[in-house]
């Protein structure tokens, strides 16, 4: 049976440097913002193509702190798309923001631009893309938009790494982009993690305080912070995997030429890469107008495949009562008609 995620192969692979690598920490005996989380902001900064990384502890809480270090709050609206994963939103509200959703483009999925400009009021502060499913976003249409109306751009990459437009990458366009490093990711700890990439120096110094309980020597509290740190051992063993995520996203990208073959006869609709874009496939996500039957098919051939997202964020019921009176027909047509096949599992086994 062909799983979602198949850790146990993935690991197999790189046992003996991850075995490596936890003798060295444990023989160090650093825990807590050390060498390997210096390093690893290096690394995937300079993987990234951007100056600054900054570590913290999960990719809510980068999206979270991104937003707070451009002072956007109560009273403030941030544009959101309509069918992302909710934690997106969720962000949004941490802060006292509003989100305000934005439909799709039904083939991308990602944010359509040509809908983003009448969702702007005088209240908005920042335009939040999210790559969904490792592909970027309309990147060059967004940021033109954001420097008309003078609006900050929060890029959601924790489904994107390494993912780009004509070599720009995710992580590359935005004034301060949050990345996850939850298992299932491309780019995956082995527990939580997260970070935040950003080209501007004073962004990056105010999230490494806003990290660290709002501190930069200890015992002197300039802001209200959070404890919201990237985890020593996890930056470690992420050090390990970053230097195979170029490798496992051609794997991804292999599998689903595969997908694409294997099941050229159905009449769905497969997953786009538009000219100039390197889609990362963090999801292969089709859309069947036979869904459940779809699946049960697939399960009996051996795949075991999920669906992404069942009910979009303002459909949920922690956001049903603010946004009663509004739909968004685009984002329930897809979490009515899509489901993903397992990509990573199927990378592992063929
Ligand atoms: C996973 C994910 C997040 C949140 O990341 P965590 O590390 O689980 O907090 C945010 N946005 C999107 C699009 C995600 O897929």
């Amino acid at each position: 049976m062909i799983l979602p995620n198949d850790f146990k192969s993935e690991y197999k692979a790189i046992e003996q440097e991850i075995q490596a690598k936890m003798q060295e920490f444990f023989a160090k005996g650093w825990y807590v913002l050390g060498t390997e989380v210096r390093d690893f902001e290096q690394e995937f900064a300079q993987f990234v193509g951007v100056e600054h990384c900054v570590g913290v502890a999960n990719g809510l809480d980068a999206l979270t702190l991104a937003l707070h270090a451009l002072e956007i709050g109560v009273g403030d609206e941030v544009i959101v798309p309509s069918n992302t994963y909710i934690a997106s939103v969720l962000a949004v509200s941490h802060v006292g923001a509003t989100p305000v959703f934005v439909e799709p483009n039904p083939l991308t999925h990602c944010i359509d631009p040509t809908a983003i400009e009448a969702a702007i009021s005088e209240r908005t502060k920042a335009i939040l893309p999210v790559h969904l499913y490792g592909l970027l976003s309309d990147m060059p249409a967004i940021m033109k938009i954001a420097e008309k109306y003078g609006l900050f751009v929060v890029e959601d990459c924790a489904q994107a790494h390494g993912a780009h437009y004509n070599g720009k990458q995710a992580g590359a366009w935005g004034h301060i982009n949050a990345f996850s490093f939850y298992p299932t990711k491309n780019l995956g700890a082995y527990g939580d993690a997260g970070a935040i990439t950003t080209q501007n120096p004073e962004y990056a110094k105010k999230i490494k305080m806003l990290r660290n309980y709002g501190s930069k020597v200890r015992y002197q509290n300039e802001m209200i912070g959070y404890n919201s740190r990237l985890d020593e051992m996890q930056a470690a063993l992420l050090r390990v995997k970053l230097q195979y995520l170029t490798t496992w996203n051609t794997m991804r990208r292999e599998t689903a030429e595969i997908f694409r073959k294997e099941f050229a006869h159905k009449n769905w609709i497969f997953p786009t890469e538009p000219e100039g874009y390197y889609h990362v496939y963090h999801q292969f996500v089709v859309q069947s107008n036979e869904r459940e039957k779809d699946m049960k098919e697939l399960e009996k051939q051996g795949y075991t495949c999920l669906i992404h997202y069942p009910i979009p964020p303002y459909k949920s019921h922690a956001y049903k009562t603010q946004y009663s009176g509004h739909s968004y027909p685009i984002a329930d047509a897809l979490a009515n008609t899509v489901f993903s096949l397992p990509v990573h599992g199927k990378m592992w086994n063929y």
